[in-house]
């Protein structure tokens, strides 16, 4: 998927119909290394045509490939699995060398992009459906689930990996044939998966990926052989692509933006709450859409709280996140920091109070690198940016709340609803916690409450617009449509026209 030129820096290819395929489009992208500041890659940006090409393919693979057995469309993910597993640490590296994370954190991602091809694995269980003998007279009803056709993903940075394993294992699995548009920003894993795809024996065609931006994601917004897209992004990318998409007919999942609560109660274990904000808030340096980015501390526990965790930000070992004991890397770009140095900028001059404070923090030998300090806002209110946006960066907000209820009341308030926490040692708190809160992910003594591949994932609100949460059961409600067979016999077929509406004698 990739060829060095003459400054040693890769090209990428796209990959269409089984093959890698040179951007002819005349535009391409730089892909950074983020903890050395320099160009790693560099990737080509689709033309119009360049996508057409890619649905094509997929379009030419389709029938084939739905009228393949459930069991052995199975088979490949099998051997696909077997393939990423023995590939694991070369996907965690690629993934750390151009998204920045530190490679244990890779390697958690590559992981739980498996479990959901492990999920796809049982597909045919999955597309069993159900029968109703005898629904009238020598009269048989049951359901069919069918593949859409070519399908797309258009998938974000801060997972270059897993998100895109949200997306089309299962599709797949389900007989569909998929494109992919990987973020332009860490865009060399998908090429693997490709190749993998295809050591694995799946065949031409299924599975396509065009690297591009904006005008790769029109193309396929408005091809009409795209019978659905699957999104994973910002909020209001999301919130376009859905309009346009269902505009246009398509099926459509758009996944958004996150501003993840965790609530500290005053009985809670601290030193777990202080574990569990630390990892959520500062791991892969905040560009989680599942990152806790505000700590809403209940009653007297916010000095305590706060005391405790201002050492812990300021000891953060952030480095290259291929050094071993790197606990956070950069971010992944220098326009990103600079976004998240702007909010830092305006959260102090909205009159928060800054107490760890990451902005200038350097890191020895690597001053090129795109590194931020973890930050840590006390006395937050709800009309400050820094509370009302995502960030995206590794900046924890403090919110004093004086009870449950208004903890409740504050979240419940709040545009995005991805994720939320709540840390207590009262089952009844928790029980109402997880019943009154809106929002569609929640943890209880859990900080990042990401389902696993048999469950779905999805937020609520602005974090989500569509019907379907991504991969488990919903995932495959997604990917297939459904259809009901009613059939009898001409031995049990009375005579003559009935012209009234029928029902089971
Ligand atoms: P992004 O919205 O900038 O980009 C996502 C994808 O959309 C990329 O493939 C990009 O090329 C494409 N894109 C960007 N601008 C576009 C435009 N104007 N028109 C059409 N396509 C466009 O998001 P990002 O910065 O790559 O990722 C971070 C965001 O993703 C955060 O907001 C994060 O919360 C969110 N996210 C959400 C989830 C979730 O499950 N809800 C998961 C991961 C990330």
């Amino acid at each position: 998927m990739s060829e060095a030129d003459q400054s040693g820096v890769r090209e990428l290819t796209h990959f269409i119909g089984g093959r890698s395929v040179a951007g002819q489009s005349g535009r391409a992208s730089d892909v950074f290394n983020p903890a050395l500041g320099t160009v790693a890659t560099r990737v080509p940006l689709a033309s119009t045509s360049e996508v057409s090409a890619a649905v094509a393919a997929a379009k030419a693979a389709f029938p084939a490939w739905s009228e393949t057995a459930p069991i052995k469309r199975t088979r490949v993910m099998f051997k696909f699995k077997q393939l990423l597993d023995a590939h694991h640490d070369e996907l965690a590296e690629l993934i750390t060398r151009e998204h920045g994370k530190v490679f244990s954190d890779a390697k958690g991602e590559v992981i739980r992009g498996i479990e959901v091809v492990e999920f796809a694995c049982g597909i045919p269980n999955l597309l069993k459906t159900d029968f109703t003998d005898q629904i009238g007279g020598g009269i048989d009803n049951w359901n069919l689930r069918q593949p859409l056709g070519v399908v797309a993903g258009i998938t974000p940075f801060n997972f270059p990996m897993m998100v895109p394993c949200w997306m089309f294992p299962i599709a797949i699995a389900c007989g569909n044939t998929f494109v992919l548009k990987p973020s332009e920003r860490d865009p060399s894993v998908s090429g693997r998966l490709a190749e993998l795809l295809k050591e694995a024996g799946l065949p031409d065609g299924v599975f396509n990926v065009v690297h591009g931006d904006k005008v790769a994601v029109d193309a396929l917004i408005e091809h009409p052989d795209v019978a659905a897209l699957s999104f994973v992004g910002s909020t209001p990318i999301a919130e376009y692509i859905h309009t346009e998409s269902t505009r246009r007919g398509k099926r459509v999942q758009a996944l958004g933006g996150a501003k993840n609560h965790l609530v500290v109660m005053p009985d809670a274990d601290l030193d777990q709450a202080v574990d569990a904000l630390i990892g959520a808030a500062y791991g892969s340096a905040g560009e989680r859409c599942m990152a806790i980015s505000v700590a809403v501390a209940v009653g007297h526990i916010a000095d305590e709280l706060i005391a405790r965790l201002v050492p812990r930000v300021k000891s953060l070992k952030i480095k290259n996140g291929m050094e071993p004991d790197a606990e956070m890397g950069p971010l992944v770009t220098a326009a990103h920091r600079a976004k998240v140095s702007a909010y830092i900028d305006a959260g102090v001059a909205a009159g928060a109070k800054l107490v760890v404070d990451g902005r200038d923090h350097a890191v020895t030998g690597q001053q090129q690198g795109f590194f931020l300090g973890g930050s840590l806002f006390d006395d937050v209110t709800t009309d400050m940016s820094i509370y009302r946006e995502e960030i995206f960066g590794p900046v924890l907000c403090i919110v004093r709340v004086p009870d449950f209820a208004s903890a409740v009341q504050l979240i419940n308030a709040h545009e995005f609803a991805n994720g939320v926490s709540c840390f207590t040692s009262d089952g009844g708190i928790a029980r109402a916690f997880a019943r009154q809160i809106q929002v569609g992910m929640v943890g209880i003594n859990v900080p990042i409450p990401v389902p696993m591949a048999w469950h779905s994932f999805g937020g609520w609100k602005k974090s989500l617009f569509g019907d379907h949460h991504a991969y488990g059961e919903e995932g495959v409600r997604f990917y297939t449509r459904y259809k009901s067979v009613m059939q009898r016999w001409p031995d049990s077929i009375a005579k003559g026209a009935e012209f009234t509406m029928p029902v089971a004698k």
